[in-house]
């Protein structure tokens, strides 16, 4: 087994074809380094987890205040 070191929290883990996150730990880490890299003048195309729940967020507040 290698293990390496993810790039975004440096937690170890086990760099296998069954991580789909490779070489990041989670989902959670990928993002945030496609976030950095975003924020440095890149777009994303297409919708991200993160934007969903944004909007969800906000048509919930949109509700809230009678449209
Ligand atoms: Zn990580």
């Amino acid at each position: 087994m290698t293990k390496v070191n993810c790039p975004t929290c440096k937690k170890e883990m086990i760099y296998s074809k069954d991580n789909a996150f490779r070489p990041f730990c989670s989902e959670r880490c990928k993002l945030i380094d496609l976030g950095e890299w975003a924020a440095e003048g890149h777009a994303i195309k297409g919708p991200s987890a993160s934007e969903e729940l944004f909007s969800e967020e906000l048509e919930d507040l949109i509700r809230r205040n009678g449209g």
